[in-house]
């Protein structure tokens, strides 16, 4: 008897489907075997345990049993499931209850009769298979294009696991399995999946741990989930959807409608994915794409050490562009860079537009030097040849590069500073070039932030976040004085007006005392103080100053600079 469900599977893959039978039917022998011993076991005391570990392997025949053709003892297994479901509800005298459960516990024992009946459907069904590997083959041959789609299914069941993944992968899907939560997690950090399918009943820990581990991590909570579950229950759809499922999908199910939801869910969030992580002017990779890319690529190279270089790339006096042709061919140019790149550079490099006219690559399994020749030679091409030229005019270019090879150990905050030191110090040096630099030989880098407006401060505290190892704070002249002589700074960022001492008091004092190194550089950063005291402040030994109200950018271009100057 081989009945509906298995009826709708194709021929193609019957040798799988009987295959999975073979295991299947061994596998439930060892089951029966386990309920049987438990049924037997007469101890009242530990009834309500017993009957749980029951109630979890009839409750993984029922959603597994149908699935593989075996329909009559799934039937049997969900009658018993919603008699314990039964004896669950609220209000049931107690008595009443144990003896429930004590019948619960007899009814397991009813499936063992199914076992021989199984044996024989499954012999007479494989005699009856023609081989069909050519089939089998070609439809892999045809489907190769999806082999991208990599889907990971999260199951204890290796039976129904086992067979989802084979008709999965017949269907030209990549399909990774997990048997626990633990197995799960692990994959998921280190690999990329299209899709998630999720079974809610396993133990010891259950679906649901998995929730609460993809909600906090950024790379895998965007990833569409599907879960596999055995209760036909409102409240566990409800909480599964709450928690962030995409699809709610009962057993047993049918294979093919499991597929065309999977296959839906795929196409859509590959829809989503491409407007979130791309840049619409240019077409290329974003900010946000990058910073998840990053993430994966050193989780790989942590896992299979390999080299990877990253590049910080920004178009040469841009604004000039802008300013002379237009921001319309401003535009113009940044698409026709963006395609200079993408076809110079090799399929395996990852290019994003990381600001306006700034431009991040990752170049995995490429040391620095190799990746140094590559953006040259893209620097020589764009030198060469005009990136816009309607016959009335010739736009050419060029741009300045910093490239820093990725370090063991190191963090990405440090890798993308480097790689914007590099750039920076292009920039200083003359611009069109591509600038190496390397994580070993650089210190960590200490900046005191020194202002009294409280606002003012944070923000610049969080914009030097990004360019140093620690940042210090102080509210006044005489914290700061106390910090100096306490640390060794790189870099102090001093306010002109404060309470207790003010900034150009407190480098007097320093100055005086000669309580700082030749390392530490002063940034006075002035409000509408006369040109007498910026004078005074640059002969005390200051190295630079900036002007209320000052832009960001501006800021930081002067931190950058001055934390590279030895
Ligand atoms: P530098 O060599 O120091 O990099 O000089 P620059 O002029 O390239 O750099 P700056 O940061 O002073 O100016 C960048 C300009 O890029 C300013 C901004 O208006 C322009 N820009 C940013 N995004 C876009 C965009 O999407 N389209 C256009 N047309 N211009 C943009
Ligand atoms: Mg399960
Ligand atoms: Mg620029
Ligand atoms: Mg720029």
């Amino acid at each position: 008897m081989l009945n509906s469900s298995s009826e709708l599977l194709d021929n193609s893959s019957d040798e799988v489907l009987v295959e999975n039978q073979k295991q299947y039917v061994s596998e439930l022998r060892e089951r029966l075997s386990v309920l049987r011993n438990l049924s037997e076991l007469a101890d009242d005391m530990i009834c309500f345990e017993k009957a749980r570990q029951i109630y979890r392997i009839v409750h993984s025949i029922k959603g597994s049993a149908p699935i593989l053709g075996f329909d009559r003892i799934g039937s049997m297994a969900a009658n018993m499931i919603s008699e314990w479901e039964w004896t669950q509800e609220e209000g049931n005298e107690p008595e009443r209850q144990v003896s429930l459960q004590l019948q619960f516990v007899e009814s397991a024992r009813v499936l063992d009769k199914f076992l021989p009946e199984l044996e024989q459907e499954l012999e007479s069904h494989t005699s009856g298979i023609r081989p069909s590997n050519v089939q089998a083959s070609n439809r892999n041959m045809d489907s190769d294009i999806q082999l991208a789609k990599r889907i990971l299914i999260i199951e204890d069941d290796n039976i129904l696991r086992g067979y989802l993944a084979r008709k999965l992968f017949l269907d030209g899907y990549q399909v990774d399995e997990a048997s626990n939560v633990e197995d799960a997690i692990s994959l998921l950090r280190n690999h990329h999946y299209q899709l998630i399918t999720l079974d809610l009943m396993m133990y010891p820990k259950s679906g649901y741990d998995i929730f609460e581990i993809l909600k906090e991590d950024m790379m895998i909570r965007w990833i569409p989930m599907i879960v596999l579950s055995g209760r036909d229950d409102i409240r566990d759809k409800l909480r599964c959807f709450q928690m962030g499922a995409d699809d709610y999908v009962v057993k047993p199910f049918h294979y093919d409608e499991l597929c065309a939801r999977i296959r839906r869910l795929i196409e859509r969030n590959q829809e989503y994915n491409f407007m979130a992580f791309h840049d619409p002017l240019t077409g290329l990779f974003n900010r946000r794409y990058m910073d998840k890319q990053i993430q994966l690529e050193l989780a790989r190279v942590n896992r299979y050490p390999s080299p990877i270089t990253m590049i910080l790339l920004d178009i040469d006096y841009f604004k000039m562009i802008n300013d002379n042709f237009g921001h319309q061919i401003g535009d113009v140019v940044l698409q026709s860079f963006s395609n200079i790149l993408t076809s110079q550079l090799r399929k395996s490099d990852m290019i994003a537009r990381w600001g306006g006219e700034e431009f991040m690559i990752l170049m995995p399994g490429t040391r620095d030097a190799e990746a140094v020749s590559l953006v040259e030679s893209v620097l020589t091409h764009v030198r060469e040849n005009p990136i816009f030229d309607d016959h009335t005019r010739n736009i050419f270019i060029t741009f300045s590069a910093g490239v820093v090879q990725w370090r063991p150990q190191s963090s990405v905050t440090v890798w993308t500073r480097h790689a914007d030191f590099a750039l920076y110090k292009a920039k200083r040096t003359g611009r069109n070039r591509v600038v190496k630099s390397s994580l070993r030989k650089t210190v960590a880098k200490k900046i005191l932030v020194v202002e009294d407006d409280r606002v003012l401060r944070r923000m610049i505290v969080e914009l030097v976040n990004g360019c140093s190892e620690q940042v210090l704070e102080a509210t006044n002249g005489l914290e700061a004085y106390e910090l100096l002589t306490k640390e060794d700074m790189d870099l102090c960022i001093l306010d002109f007006n404060m309470p207790h001492l003010d900034g150009l008091a407190m480098l007097r004092r320093v100055n005086q005392e000669g309580i700082v190194s030749k390392r530490t550089k002063f940034l006075m950063v002035s409000g509408n103080e006369s040109h007498d005291n910026i004078k005074t402040a640059l002969t005390l030994g200051a190295n630079g100053y900036i002007t209320k109200p000052f832009t960001f950018p501006e800021l930081k271009k002067k931190v950058l600079s001055l934390l590279q100057q030895r």
